[in-house]
């Protein structure tokens, strides 16, 4: 039996942080882990920013509902659970992904908290599980799953390392190059084929 982990960031929705603020116009919003790499201290930026601006979690859901799934994600998610078991994994947070869940039919998602004050303020963050993505896809081969991972960027490659196989989607040159192991897809037709041929039914 086989189960798929699918990063969810790049894969099947746009990067919320940097498409969150372009829809507000908040250019500060747009750092990322390349230009702040100690994520504590770029989330902790983001949440300043927030409040700045007295961005509730109601007003950013609301950005976040409209920003949509990637074209194509819920064909591709539809007829990938025809025949495999599916799990996202991802580093975002449950109250930043809800409106896209819901978009996405729900499916089932392992990432990390926001924590909301009662005046819906979002106070702080609290990670689930530091590397939780190449720790679950350890846990689901003890119970005997033959694993197939797909993400785009560095924060998914210990899961891809640990999966039997491991495919880049839609990654950019640098991580393409910087690990050649892993198999690459650019549509969801190749990812769909790569699945596939990774799986002992199929392949
Ligand atoms: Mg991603």
């Amino acid at each position: 039996m086989e189960i798929v982990c699918l990063d969810l960031e790049g894969v099947l929705i746009p990067e919320i942080w940097i498409n969150f603020a372009e829809k507000t116009g908040i250019e500060a919003l747009k750092r990322t882990t390349r230009d702040e790499p100690d994520y504590d201290v770029l989330m902790r930026y983001r949440l300043d920013i927030l409040d700045e601006h007295g961005l509730k979690m109601k007003d950013i859901q609301e950005v976040i509902d409209s920003l949509g799934p990637l074209e194509g994600a819920n064909e591709f998610l539809a007829k990938l659970r025809e025949d495999f078991q599916l799990v996202i994994l991802s580093d975002t947070f449950y109250e930043f992904a809800e409106p896209m869940m819901r978009q996405l039919d729900w499916p089932t998602l392992f990432c990390h908290r926001l924590i909301v004050d009662e005046n819906d303020r979002v106070a702080d963050y609290k990670l689930r599980l530091i590397d939780h993505k190449r720790k679950a896809v350890e846990a689901f081969k003890k119970l005997n799953f033959h694993t197939i991972a797909a993400g785009d960027s560095y924060n998914d490659t210990t899961m891809l390392g640990a999966a039997e196989t491991g495919i880049l989607f839609s990654a950019p040159d640098n991580v393409i190059a910087e690990f050649p192991q892993f198999k690459t897809a650019f549509t969801y037709d190749e990812l769909m084929d790569h699945i596939r041929a990774a799986s002992p039914r199929f392949g």
